[in-house]
């Protein structure tokens, strides 16, 4: 990954420790088993763009798009009064978080702006206008049990066989994390349609394997 690039993801602000950006880019990297295959790849929760560098900068190298799929008035957790809410997000106008001005300045600031489309929208209503195959998918959107269960419903029938599908804040024990966001990966497994490639912190990728 370009040194820059790998500088950028390091001072984002957002939720993707270096380790596991990296890994999501080796990913991304190595999901384009059929070169001449030009399916576009995708992720779900984006907030200021930090996991969208890492992906972003692989798509580039692959000459691929990457689309970004964030409401941007973020999760419950980054709501006031939650765990994860920063204050200086909220627009003083609307009193309503806002991250794409931050995504916005990411994505141009990576010079990634021909690589990235940004979907400012509810991902299940992207997903229910959606119609193309991807060969890569990240799952980063509200970790609740429905937000969580219903991205994995509504998404995962897009990726290809030999698509990669990435899942962010997996914890096998429930002492480090919410459940929703294992839960999915499990039923990756169960379902027999995907096959865990590697693991890193919690981040796991999966491969495609039938359909
Ligand atoms: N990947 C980011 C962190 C994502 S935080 C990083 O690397 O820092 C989760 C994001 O999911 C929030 O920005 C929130 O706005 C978004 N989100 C939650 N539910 C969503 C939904 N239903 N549709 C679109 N975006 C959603
Ligand atoms: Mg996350």
């Amino acid at each position: 990954m370009k040194p820059e690039l790998r500088e950028l993801g390091l001072t984002t602000r957002g939720f993707m420790p270096e380790d596991e950006g990296m890994a999501l880019y080796e990913a991304a990297l190595s999901s384009n088993h059929d070169s001449k295959n030009n399916s576009p790849l995708l992720e779900i929760g984006s907030y200021c763009g930090k996991s969208s560098i890492y992906i972003g900068a692989a798509a580039a190298e692959l000459n691929k798009t990457l689309f970004c799929i964030d409401h941007h008035r973020g999760s419950e957790e980054n709501q006031a009064g939650w765990e994860y809410h920063e204050p200086d997000l909220v627009d003083k106008e609307t009193g309503q978080l806002d991250t794409l001005p931050h995504f916005r300045k990411t994505i141009a600031k990576a010079n990634l702006e021909n690589t990235i489309v940004a979907i400012v929208g509810d991902s299940i209503q992207v997903a229910n206008n959606w119609n193309t195959f991807l060969s890569f998918l990240f799952i980063d959107g509200g970790h609740g049990t429905k937000p969580a269960h219903n991205d994995y419903d509504a998404w995962t029938p897009y990726i290809e066989v030999e698509g990669t599908l990435c899942i962010h804040d997996v914890f096998e024990n429930p002492k480090d994390g919410g459940r929703p966001p294992y839960e999915i990966y499990c039923r990756a497994l169960e379902s027999k349609m995907f096959q865990e490639i590697s693991a890193t912190g919690s981040l796991r990728v999966l491969k495609r394997i039938a359909r």
